[in-house]
């Protein structure tokens, strides 16, 4: 592969959980990638230290008002990076000869625009943006079948289900699959009964036993929400309707998830918890490249065990089961409703278990319309928003 030019990869997210997990694994093959474009949130200094060290083309933020200090900043630290700033650049640059891979690692609905660029433009997109698929999951899958993107999760779960698949052309017809089985840890709050949940608090929920995440997502792994955005993300990812998927916790999280086939044969995909390994598989696909990430050691983990979520203690999976199968709208609203909530709940604004029943208030306020545009599914998210802030402010 060294007589090949290295790919361009472009990181969104480069300053988060996957971002720092991209770049680790980018940065161990300089040979056959280069990190090109780098964007950030709001964090110009970690964004500019990040691009001391990989040296990218570009660096973008996305808060406009931060154009002058990313400018400065990499101006002072001697690099000749370009800035740039703003959603439209992101969406420029996801799409453009800078890049021929993009790392989608943007949290939450910010992530669809330069997705949605990306695959328009026919790029490898390593997809950790679950929440764009809920969103927008037809729209994304439509855009990048029609432009030849090809779309690898960056989601453990769905790895696991890609890797046990090997080809992703084939339909789960062809490929003789019966149903998905989604495994999860069961987050920091596993075993406790709805009571026990009243006075958790954000330090807490974050807190996750198994996998080191960004706020947001492992609020979504303590309320299982999580869960119920990951089946919505595999029935659009593997066209496969929501009865043929399962979820089970898992507490050691080895098992990444499995796929049942007709033959009654179960494969399952295994390995540390840490995303590098799942970063590894989209930049090398269809080759393995070292991750630097260690193999398991099952003598000494002893122990596998599955269980049946709690879907009493924790309703968001039955919420996000229900927007799925109302389908339309109703997904996109019940990702906005949940973003609101838990940065609202993060920042001790309301109760953990007020998380669930702000997004069944949008849910049940906002019926499903039909959404075949973008601008009907942006409505819908707007108007969740608007709906589980206000109440929130009234509360
Ligand atoms: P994080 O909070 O650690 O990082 C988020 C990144 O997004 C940061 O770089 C931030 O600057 C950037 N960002 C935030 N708002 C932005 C905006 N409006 N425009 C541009 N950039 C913006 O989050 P994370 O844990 O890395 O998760 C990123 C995504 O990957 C989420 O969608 C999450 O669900 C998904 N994911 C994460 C993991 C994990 O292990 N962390 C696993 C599976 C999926
Ligand atoms: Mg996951």
């Amino acid at each position: 592969q060294s007589t090949t030019a290295p790919r361009r990869v472009a990181v969104f997210g480069a300053t988060g959980s996957i971002g720092a997990s991209a770049l680790d694994v980018i940065a161990r093959h300089p040979d056959r990638y280069r990190a090109t474009v780098l964007a950030a949130g709001t964090q110009v200094q970690a964004l500019v230290a990040l691009c001391a060290l990989h040296r990218p083309a570009h660096a973008v933020i996305a808060s406009e008002a931060l154009y002058a200090d990313l400018r400065d900043g990499l101006r002072a630290a001697g690099l000749d990076t370009q800035a740039h700033a703003g959603a439209a650049a992101l969406d420029q640059l996801a799409a453009s000869d800078a890049c021929d891979t993009l790392v989608a690692a943007i949290v939450g609905a910010a992530g669809l625009s330069s997705t949605l660029a990306a695959a328009g433009a026919g790029k490898r997109i390593l997809l950790a943006n679950k929440e764009s698929l809920v969103l927008a999951g037809e729209l994304l899958m439509q855009r990048a079948t029609a432009a030849g993107a090809e779309i690898i999760p960056i989601d453990s779960e769905h790895s696991a289900i890609f890797q046990c698949l090997r080809s992703r052309d084939a339909s789960l017809d062809q490929a003789g699959v019966r149903r998905i089985l989604l495994t999860a840890s069961g987050g920091p709050f596993r075993g406790r009964s709805r009571a026990e949940l009243a006075e958790v608090t954000p330090a807490q929920a974050v807190a996750h036993p198994k996998w080191s995440m960004g706020p947001k997502i492992s609020v979504d792994s303590a309320t299982l929400m999580n869960k119920g955005l990951e089946v919505i993300e595999a029935h659009h990812l593997f066209n496969i309707p929501g009865e043929r998927i399962d979820v089970l916790v898992h507490p050691q999280s080895l098992v990444h998830s499995l796929v049942e086939f007709v033959d009654g044969s179960t494969l399952a995909q295994m390995g540390l918890p840490d995303m590098r390994t799942t970063l590894a598989v989209g930049l090398g696909w269809p080759h393995r490249i070292e991750s630097g990430v260690g193999g398991l050691d099952l003598l000494s983990q002893g122990r596998l065990d599955f269980e049946a979520p709690d879907t009493d203690a924790f309703p968001c999976l039955g919420l996000a089961w229900q927007a799925m199968a109302a389908g339309g709208t109703a997904p996109a609203v019940l990702n906005a409703a949940n973003e609101v909530a838990v940065s609202a709940f993060l920042q001790g604004r309301i109760a953990f278990l007020a998380i669930p029943g702000l997004v069944a208030n949008a849910l049940s306020t906002l019926p499903s319309a039909s959404a075949d545009t973008l601008e009907g599914l942006l409505a819908a998210d707007q108007h969740a928003r608007q709906i589980t802030q206000a109440a929130i402010d009234h509360a």
